[in-house]
């Protein structure tokens, strides 16, 4: 077996996608919110027994190894590799096992790696003196400084540059790892962080791929510098400390999320576990689906000050197109959370994070401070203020609780509040109602299944179904014609063999097929199999009947009388057996 197959055989794809993803079981398969698309309602499905996922959305399916590729933007041999190392599977040492892509990659985490040494080596060092007081002053513990590996970048600018060319990498692969400069004038390179207070920030399997720097001198520019995206940094989906936090974050179901590296770092070593922090940049909705891909609840907390306030309003949409559910804590006396937590601990801040309210009560307040709510102009203009919001919600009750809430708060008639939830929702309905496909009888989702999980039902049946009249009439027919054909010419007949010979409609068709519910008690065998063949028979004959009847008709009307008594002969026959 080799190495590929022998990880895709021990690894189960249910686990490894619920890594990513909630999954609910339903029946026989998993599903949940697609993490590749934007939707309200799950339309992605992984089915254990095939191993294989399926996103009747958008489209996204395939095996284990597609699934890592395409939520880590890893190469085939990175994911690969990534799966082994996971479940414990020595990895062969063999070149085979690698790509040029995957060789840069590799040389850039390691580049990562020594960066995050040096960085820390610097902050203890001599040099370090100014960052180790800038910590000292926002009152960071050792333990904390340690855990979050935080380092200097000395002002030089030679540290990395020189290092880098002394272990040998080449200057393809240092210009791509985003941590040196090429000179404009004369040859070799310089650090691009320069006297800064220096932040790593991991992927979700927490493997360093960027830093964030801080400036520490007065004046100097920018204030946050952070790494450019790299073959293995892509800023926009990257969320800071989400690989320390997820796992609280699954836990409870929720997400603090926070501005900067020092409010996550301030509110993780306050004990709130779920933190995580957009990396100094607006959020984006690749970050939110990485969030929301492990809790559905948000409590958004952002700096008290006119740019946190714009921020949090552009994110809560996003947040919300997103389908999650979002509150949003304003802390008391203009703090932002690093600065709380210092002045008034962390069973505090804890109390605010549980307490914080729902989204539209906050953004009614943005309302009343835009508005005049005491007359009634103001209060329609409050309202419309919030339809985009309003927009986005999408389940019933959650709408009518938000209405009455809303319709108290700005003192606005229920009704009219409730009015234009419904007409948001019937505005939405129009706009995202499925193509109706075809939906193949029971018969069709049987009989595939069963010749899917059973050796012996394709011995037995597959030669039959072979000449079977019904066959043509199948929907699914070009499946089956896939396994008569794989199982002719001795291949293997497992849902990745069969789903590789199909073209995209029946692939779609043959993943609704194995996804589709099954009554709790029905097995697929080579019983069931036998009895969808007697069915197909039946059908089939009845098909032959019909169009003899039909052709004796024409025969008499044309006076080919001989023909036509042949024939009837030959329906006598058919009636009979
Ligand atoms: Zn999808």
């Amino acid at each position: 077996m080799d190495f590929a197959e022998q990880v895709k055989t021990s690894v189960d794809i249910v686990d490894v996608v619920g890594q990513y993803v909630r999954l609910r079981k339903m029946g026989t398969r998993h599903v949940g919110l697609c993490p590749f698309h934007t939707e309200k309602t799950p339309s992605f499905g992984v089915n254990g027994v095939h191993q294989f996922y399926k996103c009747f959305g958008c489209g996204a399916g395939g095996d284990v190894f597609k699934f890592v590729m395409e939520i880590e933007g890893l190469t085939f041999y990175e994911a690969l590799k990534s799966l082994a190392e996971r479940y414990g599977i020595p990895v062969p040492k063999r070149a085979e096992y690698s790509d040029p892509e995957t060789k840069l990659r590799a040389a850039l985490y390691q580049m990562h790696e020594i960066a995050r040494d040096l960085f820390r080596a610097a902050l203890r060092s001599p040099q370090g003196a100014e960052a180790r007081a800038y910590i000292a002053k926002r009152g960071l513990a050792q333990a904390t400084v340690d855990e979050f590996e935080l380092g200097y970048s000395e002002p030089s600018g030679q540290l990395l540059a020189r290092r880098f060319e002394k272990e040998g990498f080449p200057a393809e692969q240092m210009e791509a790892s985003g941590l040196v400069l090429k000179r404009q004038e004369g040859s070799g390179f310089f650090d691009r962080f320069r006297g800064r207070l220096i932040f790593p920030i991991h992927d979700e399997q927490g493997k360093i791929i960027a830093f964030g720097g801080r400036a520490l001198a007065a004046g100097q520019d920018p204030k946050y510098l952070n790494s450019s995206d790299s073959p293995i940094y892509h800023k926009k989906r990257v969320l800071f400390n989400l690989n320390r936090a997820k796992e609280a974050v699954r836990k409870s179901g929720r997400a603090v999320l926070v501005e900067g590296y020092m409010d996550a770092i301030g509110v993780w070593s306050a004990g709130v576990k779920e933190v995580v922090a957009s990396c100094g940049t607006a959020l984006v909705s690749d970050q939110v689906r990485a969030l929301r891909r492990h809790a559905e609840r948000v409590v958004v907390n952002f700096d008290p000050d006119q740019a946190g306030v714009n921020a949090a309003e552009r994110s809560i949409q996003l947040l919300l197109e997103e389908s999650m559910r979002v509150r949003v804590l304003e802390l008391e006396g203009g703090h932002d959370p690093d600065e709380y937590v210092k002045v008034n601990g962390a069973e505090a801040y804890r109390a605010c994070v549980e307490k914080a309210p729902g989204y539209f009560l906050w953004l009614a307040d943005r309302a009343r401070a835009r508005f005049d709510m005491r007359s009634a102009e103001g209060r329609m203009a409050g309202l419309q203020f919030l339809q985009p919001a309003i927009h986005l919600v999408n389940d019933k009750l959650e709408r009518a609780a938000i209405a009455e809430e809303v319709a108290t708060y700005l003192q606005i008639d229920r009704g009219l509040v409730l009015d234009s939830f419904r007409k948001a929702a019937a505005e939405r309905r129009e706009k995202t109602l499925p193509p109706v496909k075809e939906a193949p009888r029971p018969l069709e989702r049987i009989l595939l299944n069963s010749l899917l999980t059973s050796e012996e039902a394709r011995r037995e049946c597959l030669p039959r179904l072979k000449s079977a009249p019904a066959l043509e009439r199948l929907v699914s027919r070009g499946i089956l014609q896939a396994l008569i054909a794989a199982h002719e010419s001795g291949g293997a007949c497992g849902y990745a063999e069969i789903e590789a010979r199909l073209p995209e409609s029946d692939r779609d068709l043959m993943a609704s097929l194995v996804l589709a519910d099954k009554p709790e008690d029905e097995e697929y065998s080579l019983g069931r199999a036998l009895d969808c063949l007697e069915q197909l028979d039946l059908a089939g004959r009845e098909v032959r009947r019909a169009a003899l009847k039909a052709r004796i008709k024409e025969a008499e009307r044309a006076g080919m009388l001989e023909e036509a008594l042949r024939m009837m002969e030959e329906l006598g026959r058919l009636e009979r057996a």
